[in-house]
C-alpha cells in the first residue's frame, strides 16, 4: 500500500483530492473545520518536502452547475489559517484558469481549485475531465475517505493517469488501517455493536461481519424485528415484519459460525415518540400495546457492558436508542462509556458509519475511542466488505 511517505515531493506538484465538503453558515463561515484539519498533515508533508499542493474537492450538491453559494472560495481563508500558508484560489478546476494557476504555482505554495461538482463530468466519472484534472499534478494523492466509495473523476478515474505516481494521503491510509485492524487483524475477542433504526439498512454489514467477529451486540430499532421474530411482543416499537425471516436466518448463521449474538433483555419504553412521553422499563419481549422501545434498559446495558469490557477489538456502528432525544440517550452514552473503559484497558475501538459519528461527537467520546471514521457512506460500504473504487484505483 503506497502512502504519501513513499514519495519525496521536492519540486513536484501534488494533486491532492481532499474532502473539504464542510458545513457553512448563512454568512459562508465554516462551522466545523474538522475535515480541513484532517487534511492538513498530507498538505504539510508535501510543502515540507519542497513541493507544491493543488487541492481539489467538492462542496455540497451543485448538480453539475456553477453555484456561487457552493463556491470553495468561501473556505479559502479558513484553509489558509489552518494550513498556515496563504492559499491561492482558481475559479475553475479545469481549463485555462486552472491550467494557468497551476503553471504559476511555486514550491511551498498551495492552490485550491473551484468546486469539482460545478462540472457534471465529475460525478459521471468522465475520462476526459479526469485527464484535464490530471494535468495539474506530477503525483496524485487521494486523501478523501468520505468520497472513496464513489467512482467519480477526481476520486477514482483520475488515478489511471498517474501510473506509478499515485498514493494514499495520511488520512485515507489511517482509515484503511483502522478498518483492517477490525476486519482482518483484530485481536480477539472482536465485538461489533450494531444499532440504528433498521435491519434492512444493516443487513449486508451483519452478514459480512459474522465471519470476522466473536460477539455481535444488536441494539436500537433493529432489536424489535429480532424480538418479534422470536415470538416476543414488541408493542408499537419500530419493526420490519418483512425482515423477520431474515432476522431468524441471521441468528442461525451466527450460531453456525460460533458468533455470540447479544440482544437487549429490557428496554426503556415510551407511550409516544417524544422526549416528554411517559416512560417505563419493560422486558424486551413484553412491551405493552401503545408503548414503544426507544432505548436500552439497565439489565441490557449491564450485559452489553460485560461483553464490551472483555473485548480487545470493538466496532461501533449505530446508536442503541433514539439518542437525539435526551430521555432516550442514556443507553448510547453508557455504551460510549464502556467503550472508553475498554479502550483505556488496551482495546482498539473504531466508531463509524452513518449516525454513530454524530452520537460520538455529541457526547464527547471522540477522543476516548481509538478511531472515529470520517466517512459515513464509505465506512458503511467498507463494513459491508465492498472494495471502494477510490481505494482500488490507487492499489491498481
Ligand atoms: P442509523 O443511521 O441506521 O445508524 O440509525 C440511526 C437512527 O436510529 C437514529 O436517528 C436513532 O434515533 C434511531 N433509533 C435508534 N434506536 C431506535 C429505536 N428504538 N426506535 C426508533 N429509532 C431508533
Amino acid at each position: 500500500m503506497k502512502t504519501i511517505d513513499d514519495y519525496n515531493f521536492e519540486d513536484k506538484k501534488a494533486l491532492i483530492r481532499v474532502d473539504f465538503n464542510v458545513p457553512l453558515d448563512k454568512k459562508f463561515n465554516v462551522t466545523d473545520t474538522s475535515r480541513i484539519e484532517a487534511a492538513k498533515p498530507s498538505i504539510l508533508k508535501v510543502l515540507e518536502d519542497g513541493g507544491s499542493a493543488v487541492l481539489m474537492s467538492h462542496l455540497g450538491r451543485p448538480k453539475g452547475k456553477a453555484n456561487p453559494d457552493m463556491s470553495l472560495s468561501h473556505i479559502c481563508e479558513t484553509v489558509s489559517e489552518i494550513i498556515g500558508v496563504q492559499v491561492k484560489f482558481a475559479e475553475d478546476c479545469v481549463g485555462k484558469t486552472a491550467d494557468e494557476a497551476v503553471e504559476a504555482l511555486q514550491s511551498g505554495e498551495v492552490l485550491l481549485l473551484e468546486n469539482l461538482r460545478f462540472h457534471a463530468e465529475e460525478e459521471s466519472g468522465d475520462e476526459g475531465f479526469a485527464e484535464a484534472l490530471s494535468r495539474h499534478g506530477d503525483i496524485y494523492v487521494n486523501d478523501a475517505f468520505g468520497t472513496a466509495h464513489r467512482a467519480h473523476a477526481s476520486t477514482t478515474i483520475v488515478a489511471q493517469f498517474f501510473p506509478g505516481n499515485k498514493c494514499f494521503g495520511y488520512l485515507l491510509a489511517k482509515e484503511i488501517k483502522a478498518i483492517q485492524k477490525v476486519m482482518q487483524t483484530g485481536e480477539k475477542p472482536v465485538t461489533a455493536i450494531l444499532g440504528g433504526a433498521k435491519v434492512s439498512s444493516k443487513i449486508t454489514i451483519i452478514e459480512n461481519i459474522l465471519d470476522k467477529v466473536d460477539n455481535l451486540i444488536i441494539g436500537g430499532g433493529m432489536t424489535y424485528t429480532f424480538v418479534k421474530a422470536k415470538g416476543g411482543s414488541v408493542g408499537d416499537s419500530i419493526c420490519e415484519d418483512d425482515k423477520m425471516d431474515l432476522a431468524l436466518d441471521i441468528l442461525k448463521q451466527a450460531e453456525a459460525k460460533g458468533v455470540k449474538v447479544h440482544l437487549p433483555v429490557d428496554v426503556l419504553a415510551a407511550d409516544d415518540f417524544d422526549n416528554d412521553a411517559k416512560t417505563q422499563f419493560v422486558d424486551v419481549d413484553a412491551i405493552p400495546e401503545g408503548w414503544q422501545g426507544l432505548d436500552a434498559g439497565p439489565k441490557t446495558l449491564e450485559n452489553f457492558g460485560q461483553v464490551i469490557l472483555n473485548s480487545k477489538t470493538i466496532l461501533w456502528n449505530g446508536p442503541v436508542g433514539v439518542f437525539e432525544m435526551e430521555t432516550f440517550a442514556e443507553g448510547t452514552i453508557a455504551i460510549g462509556n464502556y467503550i472508553d473503559e475498554a479502550t483505556q484497558k488496551g482495546a482498539f475501538s473504531l466508531v463509524g458509519g452513518g449516525d454513530s459519528v454524530a452520537a460520538v461527537k455529541q457526547f464527547g467520546f471522540e477522543d476516548k475511542v481509538s478511531y472515529v471514521s470520517t466517512g459515513g457512506g464509505a465506512m458503511l460500504e467498507s463494513l459491508e466488505g465492498k472494495t471502494l473504487p477510490g481505494i482500488a484505483a490507487i492499489l491498481d
